[in-house]
């Protein structure tokens, strides 16, 4: 019988995989068979996460940021692992301010970060995956970019944009086998959120009581949504932003 969510025998890039959503979307990736590269800027936070992960997790130090280091990346990943099946662009900087004090370079290494980098990254990734005839990219947005927040202009930018650019890719890309899918994360006990929500106690009582679910978000069901994304159980669906939220997006 087929399994579900079957990721066997895949080889995945995890981008920012050493912490929060993307070490629980790696912990998922690995309990269904895939072999995983995190990558992060932080050699120890990565060696830590390794330890946790097990042997078929391998890590390779980058900054997304430097993206004339992207073709060695995958290039090294490919030789040393395999070619890669999955790519999950969820490294991202945050910058909570009123709009009106957020300066243009906060802006734009907001963007850069979560919008730019993913775009070069994805290019690179994707010159590998469509002569293969086969590839699924995951975006990781936000609920930034299905509503509005106040203190995050640059932050809600870059992740709307980040939608944009996945139904893009998905209607230039998608007949050559390779599938570019969002994921909206709600609220994810994470530690860059952690650190956000303990300076604001009055925004955290009231993310809980506009999310149906009454609870936050665990790293690990950004992980099992990722893994139907990225398994041949998802097949049909491309160009999609699958909210992961207990609701938030539609709460009262
Ligand atoms: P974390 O701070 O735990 O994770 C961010 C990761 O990105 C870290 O591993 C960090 O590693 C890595 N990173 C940051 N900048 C770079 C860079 N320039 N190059 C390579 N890696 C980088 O937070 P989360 O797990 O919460 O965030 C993961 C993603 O999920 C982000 O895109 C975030 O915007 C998104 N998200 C989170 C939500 C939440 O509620 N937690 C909700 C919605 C979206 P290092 O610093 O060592 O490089």
């Amino acid at each position: 019988m087929e399994q579900i969510n079957n990721l066997t025998n895949k080889v995945a890039l995890i981008t920012g995989g050493g912490t929060g959503i993307g070490f629980g979307v790696a912990e998922q990736f690995i309990k269904l068979g895939a072999k995983v590269a995190i990558t992060g800027r932080s050699k120890d936070v990565l060696q830590a996460s390794k330890e946790t992960l097990g042997p078929n997790c391998f890590l390779f130090v980058n900054d997304v940021t430097m993206k004339d280091t992207h073709e060695l990346l995958v290039a090294n990943i490919e030789d040393s692992i395999g070619p890669i099946d999955i790519l999950v662009n969820n490294a991202g900087k945050h910058c909570k301010k009123p709009s009106l004090e957020t300066t243009d370079s906060e802006f734009q290494a907001v963007i850069d970060t979560n919008l730019t980098s993913v775009f070069a990254l994805t290019r690179t990734m994707l010159k590998y995956m469509i002569p293969r005839g086969k590839g699924s990219v995951i975006n990781i947005s936000s609920m930034a970019a299905l509503y509005g927040i106040t203190e995050v202009v640059a932050y809600s930018s870059s992740k709307t944009g980040l939608l944009g650019l996945t139904r893009t890719l998905a209607s230039e890309y998608s007949q050559y086998g390779v599938r570019i899918n969002a994921i909206a994360p709600g609220f994810i006990e994470s530690k860059m959120f952690l650190n956000i929500m303990e300076k604001d106690p009055a925004r955290r009582r009231r993310i809980l009581e506009r999310t149906p679910a009454r609870r936050f978000g665990k790293p690990s069901d950004i992980g099992k949504a990722a893994a139907f994304l990225a398994s041949d159980s998802s097949a049909y669906i491309t160009g999609i932003c699958l909210p992961v939220d207990g609701g938030n997006a539609i709460g009262f």
